[in-house]
């Protein structure tokens, strides 16, 4: 696809996502804020939607993962221990001509300005962590940081989860919940935000079972990407070398997605080593082994950490599910969101507002539906080709319509199918179990 048709896809799902309440820009009557974004009702429920698939797949589903929810502001100790407050930093050129600020890896010329073609100045380091004072006073003692991710709370944790629940190794501890960073160039919608959120599992490990860990969890972030409705064929898998990994990584593999504006980093999965518990034992004085009951020797155990983004989940799953096709005579557009994601399963209408009898008919199904399935909409605004459109480009995958036939013939109702446009009858009595067995 040619480059200004690429942009053209993104900024159509921007628009939309704006148009239909799913994203919109924050603070926009003040002018916006870069790299800040709040989710509208659609949006949020999409969110929701996702993080509820992966708490499920990652965290309910096993026996072995514990859930958490840990403290966004942190204690400035914890992020100097795990090396955050020395090296959680970009390289940054600014442009001598506009201004412009960059971080030096995504340049291909470090020289020049790529918006403008100026000249770049001096490469220097920028931090990255957001800092905020606790307390009255606004000096050195009361520095604190907002997390850059969630895997800290996550570490000084340990010790906690071992002492209440005693669980045999390995083990996992998860948490999703929100991180900030200062990015030098937020762009690119949800892509590179300054507020993320994230979803994080430490699984600890015996130092000598890390590679099975590795790929266990690799297997199982291939089977999220696909569950939530990204394009497979779209993502692919990294090996980064060791000069560009994370300070604490000792492998780390990305899971890459073909994004619009380029192939980009969706997920990553780390080996981390035992690198934060280590450290944490000793900036804290806190010991952090673990007492293998079966060999009574003591160890810190080395962790495997599968990390993914939210954000970037939604904006790939949003580009995955953006359709456009021409459906009687007309160009339209839709979603085409798996059932179980989608903000709203079913909607469901009277064919005409104006007819208390259809309407009555249609509140009474809706009803039913929304008890079996909560995500139902009722809509009587407009005609029931606007109806469509406006569901379709919500992505929701059934409309019902009550019709003339239903009341006074066969108490049967219209199901069309979001993707073909398909309509099929099917009588009020079977409607719960034909769309519970369609959506599941
Ligand atoms: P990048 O190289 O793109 O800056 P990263 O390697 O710093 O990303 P990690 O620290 O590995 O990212 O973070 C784990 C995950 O969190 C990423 O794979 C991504 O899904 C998400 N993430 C990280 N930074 C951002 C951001 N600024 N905006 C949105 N999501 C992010």
């Amino acid at each position: 696809m040619a480059k200004e048709q690429k942009n053209e896809v993104m900024e159509k799902v921007v628009a939309l996502c704006k148009r239909r309440g799913f994203i919109y820009p924050s603070f926009e009557i003040y002018g916006g804020f870069a790299g800040f974004y709040d989710y509208g009702p659609y949006g949020l429920a999409l969110k929701n939607n996702i993080t509820n698939v992966w708490w499920k797949q990652f965290v309910t589903d096993r026996e072995d993962v514990y859930g958490i929810d840990s403290a966004l502001v942190t204690k400035k100790e914890v992020l100097q221990a795990s090396g955050h407050a020395r090296g959680f930093a970009d390289m940054l050129s600014e442009c001598e001509k506009c201004k412009r600020r960059f971080r030096v890896d995504h340049l291909t010329d470090t020289k020049k300005c790529p918006e403008c073609g100026g000249k770049l100045g001096e490469a220097r380091q920028f931090y990255m962590m957001l800092e905020t004072h606790i307390g009255a006073a606004e000096d050195e003692a009361s520095l604190a940081y907002l997390r850059p991710e969630t895997a800290q709370g996550i570490f000084t944790n340990f010790k906690n989860i071992v002492d209440s629940f005693h669980p045999k190794l390995p083990f996992g501890i998860a948490q999703i919940g929100k991180a900030f960073r200062n990015e030098i160039a937020p762009r690119d919608f949800l892509f590179r935000v300054r507020e993320l959120e994230q979803m994080e599992v430490e699984y600890f490990v015996k130092p000598d079972a890390w590679k099975e860990a590795f790929d266990l969890w690799k297997g199982e972030m291939k089977r999220f990407v696909s569950k939530i409705g990204i394009d497979v064929a779209k993502v692919s898998e990294l090996e980064i070398p060791e000069a560009d990994r994370a300070h604490y990584s000792k492998r780390t593999i990305d899971f890459e997605f073909e994004f619009p504006f380029g192939k980009k980093e969706l997920y990553g999965l780390a080996y981390r080593t035992n690198y934060d518990l280590t450290n944490h034992a000793t900036a804290s004085g806190v010991d952090m082994s673990y007492m293998d009951e079966e060999t009574k020797e003591k160890i810190i155990p080395h962790v495997i950490e599968p990390s993914l983004g939210v954000g970037r989940s939604l904006l790939a799953v949003l580009l995955s599910a953006y359709t456009e096709d021409e459906m009687n005579g007309e160009v339209r557009t839709y979603l085409k969101f798996k059932p179980s994601v989608a903000p709203v399963k079913v909607a469901v209408f009277p064919l005409l507002k104006n007819k208390p009898e259809l309407v009555t008919k249609a509140r009474e199904v809706y009803g039913t539906l929304k008890k079996e399935f909560g995500a139902v909409m009722f809509d009587d605004n407009g005609n029931i080709g606007k109806r469509y459109r406006r569901q379709d480009e919500i992505g929701t995958p059934f409309c019902v319509t009550v019709d003339f036939d239903t009341i006074e013939k066969d108490q049967s109702v219209t199901v069309r199918d979001r993707d073909s446009g398909k309509q099929e009858r099917v009588a009020i009595a079977e409607l719960q179990s034909f769309l519970k067995a369609k959506l599941a």
